[in-house]
């Protein structure tokens, strides 16, 4: 399959690994819009939040879970963070393989452009 994130799951294309666990592997962004911006993926192809099953619930659960666990890591927990899991091109999703952006380190702005 020709899946970016599955290529670097599989360690074919390099990135910089923040952690990873049976289920989920967690990676700086190429492109960082904040101090700390990480991608969140399950280690499972899905290409979209359409796709999920109810029976990736725990997983889907396991990435928030993830992403509780980088803020504290970072000691960002208290200040704040922002997760964001785009779905579909309108929604600005680029790569077909579901991840949640992982955002802090600077105040966060509302509503998202
Ligand atoms: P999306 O636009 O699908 O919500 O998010 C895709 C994210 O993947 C973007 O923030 C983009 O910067 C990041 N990205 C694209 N290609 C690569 C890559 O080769 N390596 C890493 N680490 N991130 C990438
Ligand atoms: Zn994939």
């Amino acid at each position: 399959m020709d899946c970016l994130f599955c290529k670097i799951i599989k360690g074919e294309i390099p990135a910089k690994l923040i952690y990873q666990d049976d289920k989920v592997v967690a990676i700086d962004d190429i492109n960082p819009q904040a101090p700390h911006h990480k991608l969140i993926m399950p280690k499972k192809h899905i290409a979209t939040l359409n796709d999920l099953a109810t029976a990736d619930n725990e997983l889907i659960g396991h990435m928030v879970q993830v992403a509780k666990k980088l803020a504290k890591d970072f000691n960002i927990a208290e200040e704040g963070y922002r997760v964001v899991m785009n779905c579909n091109a309108g929604a600005g999703q680029s790569v077909f393989h579901i991840h949640m952006h992982f955002l802090g380190g600077r105040p966060m702005m509302w509503p998202p452009g």
